[in-house]
This record gives C-alpha cells, sequence and structure tokens, in this order.
C-alpha cells in the first residue's frame, strides 16, 4: 500500500475514541482527518472536548482538531465507531447508508447474520457477507464490527483448538476494570475486591464466540457448548480468563501447544501493519500469563496462553490473557481496517 487513506472517529472523544487516535497517530495507511461526537463536544476543539485519559500525549494534529456532531457525508469514507452503544445503532447504520464504511467496536451490530464479526487471524472469509449486506439493507457502504473485549481472548485461543473438534467450553474470566469504560466501576466497588457480574458479558462470550468461530460468516455457529462466568477484578488493564475444554481428538498437551504456537492468519500473510508477528504467544512459566507482565506484548495485539494441561472434568484446561482495550477494542478495528485496506475493501 502506497496511498494514504482518510479516516474519520465516531465518538472521538471518549476513552475508545482516545485508543482510536492514539494509535492511529503515526500510522503508515490511516490518516485522522475527522473527528465526530455528540452535541455535547460539537464546535470545540478537540483539546477541549476530550478529557484525556492514555498515558501517551495528545497527538497534536487531533488537539486542533474541531469536532464535528456525528452527521452521515460530512466526514471521510472510512469512519472507526467508539460510540457509546445507546447511539451506535442509529448513527452507524445512517452512516453505513449514506455510503461510509464504518468500522464498529460497538456491540449494536455484533450478532447481526449479515454483518462480519471479525478477527482477522480467524474469520477473514467473514468479509464476504459484504455483498450480501449491502443488497439487504440497501446501503451504499457497509457495517464490519470487532469482538467484545474478553470473546476476542477466547476466540484466539480457541481458533487453532478447532482442528482437535471442540465440544465443549468452560470459561471463567477476571476482567480488567479499563473495559469498563471511564469512570466506569467505583472505587470502592473493586478496591480489595471482586465483583462477580458484568451485565451483559456471559451472553456476549457465548455467541459471539460461537458466530466467530462458525462457518458461512458466522451463521452456522460453532456447534461446540460454550458456558462463561464473567467476573471483574481490580486489575488496570488485561482480560485473565481460565479456560476448560472437552477436545473430541484427545490431542496431547505438546499437539496442543504446538497448534498454539503455529497459529496464524491473514494479517501475518500480508504483513498488516499492527499484525503481531506471532498471534499467540505459549508461556512455558508455571505461573504465566499475567495480565501486569503479559498484556502488552506484541503492542497489546498478542493473546497469551499458559499451564496447558489435562482436566480431569473435560479433556484439556489452561489460562488465556489478552489486553481488552488494544486486541479488545481499537486496535482490534484497526486491524480489521487494515485487513479491508489490503483486500481492497475500502
Ligand atoms: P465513552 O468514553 O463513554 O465514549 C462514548 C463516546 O460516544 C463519546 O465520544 C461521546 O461523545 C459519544 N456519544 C455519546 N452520546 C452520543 C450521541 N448522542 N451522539 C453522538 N455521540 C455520542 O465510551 P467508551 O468506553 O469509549 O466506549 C465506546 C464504545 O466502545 C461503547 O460502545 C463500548 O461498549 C465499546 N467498548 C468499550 C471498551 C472499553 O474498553 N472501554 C471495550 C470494548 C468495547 P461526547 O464526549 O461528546 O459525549
Amino acid at each position: 500500500m502506497n496511498r494514504q487513506i482518510e479516516v474519520g472517529v465516531l465518538g472521538a472523544t471518549g476513552v475508545v475514541g482516545q485508543q482510536f487516535i492514539s494509535r492511529m497517530a503515526r500510522h503508515p495507511w490511516f490518516n485522522v482527518t475527522w473527528l465526530a461526537a455528540s452535541e455535547r463536544s460539537e464546535g470545540k476543539k478537540y483539546a477541549q472536548a476530550a478529557p484525556w485519559r492514555l498515558a501517551a500525549p495528545m497527538p497534536e494534529n487531533a488537539a486542533a482538531m474541531t469536532v464535528d456532531a456525528c452527521i452521515p457525508g460530512r466526514g471521510p469514507k472510512v469512519v472507526f465507531s467508539a460510540l457509546d452503544a445507546s447511539v451506535a445503532g442509529e448513527v452507524e447504520a445512517a452512516f453505513a447508508a449514506a455510503g461510509h464504511i464504518v468500522v464498529s467496536n460497538a456491540r449494536n451490530y455484533r450478532m447481526d447474520a449479515l454483518v462480519p464479526l471479525l478477527i482477522p487471524e480467524i474469520n477473514a472469509d467473514h468479509l464476504k457477507l459484504l455483498p450480501e449486506q449491502r443488497a439487504a439493507r440497501k446501503w451504499s457502504g457497509a457495517i464490519v464490527t470487532n469482538p467484545n473485549c474478553s470473546t476476542v481472548v477466547l476466540a484466539m485461543a480457541l481458533a487453532p483448538l478447532r482442528i482437535f473438534d471442540i465440544k465443549t467450553v468452560v470459561v471463567t474470566t477476571m476482567q480488567a476494570v479499563s473495559g469498563a469504560g471511564y469512570p466506569g466501576v467505583p472505587s470502592l466497588d473493586i478496591l480489595g475486591n471482586v465483583v462477580p457480574y458484568i451485565g451483559g458479558e456471559e451472553d456476549k462470550l457465548e455467541t459471539e464466540t460461537q458466530k466467530i468461530l462458525g462457518a458461512d460468516g458466522g451463521r452456522a455457529p460453532l456447534e461446540a457448548l460454550v458456558s462463561a462466568h464473567t467476573n471483574r477484578v481490580p486489575v488496570i488493564d488485561g482480560h485473565t480468563m481460565t479456560v476448560s475444554v472437552q477436545l473430541a481428538s484427545k490431542p496431547s498437551i505438546d499437539e496442543v501447544n504446538a497448534a498454539l504456537r503455529q497459529f496464524s492468519g491473514r494479517p501475518q500473510e500480508l504483513n498488516l501493519p499492527t499484525a503481531p508477528a506471532q498471534p499467540i504467544v505459549v508461556k512455558t512459566e508455571d505461573n504465566r500469563p499475567q495480565p501486569r507482565l503479559d498484556a502488552d506484548l506484541g503492542d497489546g495485539m498478542t493473546v497469551s496462553v499458559g499451564r496447558v494441561r489435562p482436566c480431569p472434568v473435560f479433556t484439556h484446561k489452561f489460562v488465556a490473557l489478552g489486553h481488552n482495550t488494544v486486541r479488545g477494542a481499537a486496535g482490534a478495528a484497526i486491524l480489521n481496517a487494515e485487513l479491508m485496506a489490503a483486500e481492497g475493501l475500502l
């Protein structure tokens, strides 16, 4: 690719919007030229409208931009969406109808049968839904989504194990507070504590995983049973999960580790700018992966797996970890857009 693609960000002032702007500040293909948010921010300079929450400084070109309203037709053809779910449904459809390619991080269209729920290493072929999506919805643009922040970690860890015929999955998450946005969970609820409930999260983990690992663009979901327990823990970044699986072909531990290590997909084949060289790293230490030590691996795009061992109830069990606001949010959507650009879909 030797041309720059202009992109916009819907919901640019929020936490995920900031991640988009920060991660694309020096992107070789994408140039952020348009920022939009609610009427609370419209007309203000981005530096005034966005309460910056990231450790990396606000990019200077973004700081000087004036925030626009989310009005279709105003921004460039390609827009990333970090909109609040209460408005994403209506706004994203209006943008797609007006010819924009919406690369969304919001939950609203993830389970829509005509919308790809994409993890480029796993189901790049689900982009084949786009012509049907356009025809059925009468959109000249399109919507593509990335999964929920915990789903992406589970799906990445399970994808290499499909060759062993996955029958049953039980997953228990320990999810970072940054996944709840800002200000998120009150400090008095989470400090020195575990909150064993995250609204809607268990259903998302179960259904999104089956769609992502399914066939025919996700319309034939993976047949395995998936049961999720989700917990919020006092960790800043990085969702950790313990997973027990029933693999019908009963592979050895070495075979499972080899499958995880060798896993690779279209982003690596195409050498996409933010694709990690190794999408899954298998940790060999007894006490890894850990969020503080491993969440940033591969600039936050690598999923770590460790402690693969026999399970006396199912066949195998292991620990998986990924960065929830990078691989689980903005980084995921940017990789989706890179894949679409490389495949000539932008
Ligand atoms: P956030 O900080 O609350 O930001 C929400 C954004 O939506 C802001 O830019 C806000 O603009 C804009 N917005 C709100 N109401 C609007 C309206 N009526 N019209 C136009 N824009 C409006 O939320 P977030 O944590 O960044 O999350 C954004 C999306 O990503 C959500 O759908 C969330 O579920 C999803 N997500 C978040 C995470 C995470 O780690 N936080 C992970 C995965 C997915 P103003 O500033 O002008 O109000």
